[in-house]
């Protein structure tokens, strides 16, 4: 589904993405993990090209998401993002959170994107929150809400970056468990993130990212049980 090849990535002389080349297959759960100012977000950002690329090419699917001719607003409605810090509009209810896009971006009528809006907030376990602003939830609840925001377009991939670093520690798991069951259902996702345990437990690939180099690129049992590189270990063993 997602295809980087050689990329490079600089802010001014700061090279933060060296070389970088890597797929990500339909179905499949990725996550990237690394040292703070590793390059994990900007990486992210590369694959909707909220950042440009200094050098390579990402691909999605067919489509050059580096390439100069490429309709990128088209395929962004394709992948959706979710951040650390909920992005939500605070003058609207969370369901027009939700229907916003689909309406806006989409044309589906008020009808249409209220009931597609319910269904996904009841999935996240939101639904009596429907007529609430977002300034009346709890962080977990908001990020639930970002999530069923994100999932409205009916993306193809949905790109998560550390979206429970802002959260209180009761409120992680219930964002965890949605991710979870999102990854169940068999969508294509790339996680930034600290939390381990999810990503020994749900993620195929574990990418680890160490000064803008992909240092590693393994399987979850691989990665945590026997990491190839003294820089995943010396990372492992802080953080575990
Ligand atoms: P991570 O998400 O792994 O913490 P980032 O991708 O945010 O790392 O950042 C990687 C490096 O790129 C850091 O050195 C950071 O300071 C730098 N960087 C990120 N975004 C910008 C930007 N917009 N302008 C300049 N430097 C940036
Ligand atoms: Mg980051």
């Amino acid at each position: 589904m997602i295809k980087i090849k050689n990329l490079s990535k600089q802010f001014g002389k700061n090279e933060v993405l060296k070389d970088i080349s890597l797929d990500i297959k339909t179905g499949e759960v990725v996550a990237i993990i690394g040292p703070s100012g590793s390059g994990k977000s900007t990486l992210l950002r590369c694959i909707n090209n909220l950042e440009t690329a200094t050098k390579g090419e990402v691909w999605f699917k067919d489509q050059e998401v580096t390439g100069k001719k490429t309709d990128i607003q088209k395929i962004r409605t394709k992948i959706g993002m979710v951040f650390q810090h909920f992005h939500l509009f605070p003058h609207m209810t969370v369901l027009e959170n939700v229907m916003y896009a689909p309406k806006t971006v989409n044309g589906l009528s008020s009808a249409d994107a209220a009931a597609q809006a319910k269904e996904l907030l009841s999935k996240v376990g939101l639904l009596e929150k429907a007529d609430e602003y977002p300034a009346r939830l709890s962080g977990g609840q908001k990020q639930r809400v970002a999530i069923a925001r994100a999932l409205a377009m009916k993306p193809e991939v949905m790109l998560f970056d550390e979206p429970t670093s802002a959260l209180d520690p009761e409120m992680v798991k219930e964002v965890l468990d949605v991710m979870k069951s999102l990854a169940g259902s068999g969508m294509t996702m790339a996680i930034v993130t600290h939390e381990m345990g999810f990503a020994r437990e749900v993620a195929d690939r574990v990418l680890f990212l160490d000064e803008g180099k992909l240092v590693e690129d393994a399987s979850p049992q691989e990665f945590f049980s026997s990491p190839k590189s003294e820089r995943a270990r010396a990372f492992l063993e802080k953080v575990l």
